[in-house]
């Protein structure tokens, strides 16, 4: 079984152990029966995932106070407590044209951020020197010590091979294309990094920190400057075969369009990434529109920018439609820069799906904006570590001297 393919089994227990550590983080003090009750798994499994954390030092059990033998005479419920700051993670963000990288406990709760734009074109290695440069100040920022670091977790806007990390070539950013990222950047910072496509870490983020916190089967969809959907299904992250899972910006909406950057005609991409969107607007709108600013413009009632983001949702709609009748997923989640556009972007989702899918498929999936914003990705980073963090913490000793 190639490396890959044994990861994405495992990372079903990967999710439900994150879940059991938001139940934690949330309540502070919760028993393996009410956390069972919050997260909806088997108590069998709860207790397994507890054991694990407890194991790696990451949970304190101790019997409720005055609660000793009830009137029924039964054992008292042992609480359970997650200790945060056992370790810190760091999150590495490479956007289209941001970097962004967060340091956090290990509950994911940010202790430290910074971002720093990124040029498009830069290569590969400018853009890994410049996270290990950043890396080294939110560490500072946060006042945390490398040593206390027990992982990284990257997002990059490509398809990424799990089995050696490489970045695919459809990936957003050209320079990076081929690059074992995780090995190149595990040799800067000097601890261990894991790389996974930044929708995969916003559906990971949102699914278990966000709007799908109790959804088991869930679409996230990443719309900016270009288009991905993260898949989780029956509680894990689908990736496929190669990492290639989700690359719906290259499905074919128009037989004559324009040429897109993976050498097709007529992708999702280039009628609704960002980018197609800002390129519509130029003549009317000014060379210097931004993103943001079509957003706002259309927020505050210009036509134009309205048209072109309704339009949008219209036909990225038509694609996810064929994804609710495939796959059947509970709720579908739009992320990514456009999605800041609201209802704008989801009424034009919903109008088309309402068109194309099944009646039932459709009824049965929420379309919902993502609650985790820009984060999502950083966040995706931050907790793909903690989820990963089964081995025992290296840094524990240090960090209890
Ligand atoms: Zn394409």
């Amino acid at each position: 079984m190639p490396p890959g393919r044994a990861g994405s089994l495992e990372s079903l227990r990967r999710l439900n152990r994150l879940r059991v550590i938001r139940a934690l983080r949330d309540e502070g003090q919760i028993s393996r029966a009410d956390i069972a009750r919050r997260t909806g798994l088997s108590r069998s499994t709860v207790s397994s995932l507890v054991a694990d954390l407890q194991a790696d030092g990451l949970v304190i059990e101790r019997p409720e106070p005055g609660s000793a033998y009830g009137a029924q005479g039964g054992r008292p419920p042992i609480l359970l407590s997650f200790d945060a700051s056992a370790g810190a993670a760091v999150g590495v963000d490479f956007g289209h044209s941001h970097l962004r990288v967060a340091v956090s406990d290990l509950a994911s709760t940010i202790i430290a951020e910074r971002t720093r734009p990124l040029d498009t074109d830069h290569d590969a290695t400018e853009g890994l020197e410049m996270a290990a440069e950043l890396v080294v100040e939110t560490l500072a920022d946060a006042g945390v010590a490398r040593e206390a670091v027990i992982g990284a977790g990257m997002g990059l806007p490509g398809p990424i091979d799990q089995g050696e990390g490489i970045v695919g070539s459809s990936a957003i950013l050209p320079g990076w294309i081929g690059m074992t990222a995780a090995a190149e950047l595990r040799k800067r910072l000097d601890v261990p990094v894991m790389v996974d496509n930044d929708a995969n870490l916003g559906a990971l983020a949102e699914a278990a920190f966000g709007a799908g916190r109790d959804a088991g089967d869930l679409i996230y969809l990443k719309i900016s400057s270009g288009i991905g959907a993260g898949l989780i299904l029956n509680g894990r992250l689908y990736r496929g075969s190669a990492g290639l899972a989700g690359e719906l910006g290259h499905v074919l909406v128009n037989p004559d369009g324009i040429v897109c950057r993976c050498g097709n005609r007529g992708c999702l991409e280039t009628v609704a990434a960002t980018g197609a969107l800002v390129d519509l607007l130029r003549r009317s709108h000014g060379e210097d529109l931004t993103v943001a600013a079509m957003i706002e413009a259309a927020q505050a009632g210009d036509a134009g920018c309205r048209r072109v983001i309704g339009d949008a949702g219209r036909a990225l709609g038509q694609v996810v439609a064929t994804l609710l009748n495939v796959l059947n997923p509970e709720m579908l989640i739009v992320g990514g820069d456009l999605a800041g556009a609201g209802d704008l972007l989801l009424d034009g989702i919903r109008e088309s799906v309402a068109r194309a899918a099944l009646p039932e498929t459709s009824r049965g999936a929420q379309l919902v904006a993502g609650v985790l914003g820009e984060r999502a990705q950083v966040l995706g980073a931050l907790a793909l570590v903690v989820s990963e963090a089964d081995r025992a913490l290296p840094t524990r000793l240090a960090l209890a001297g």
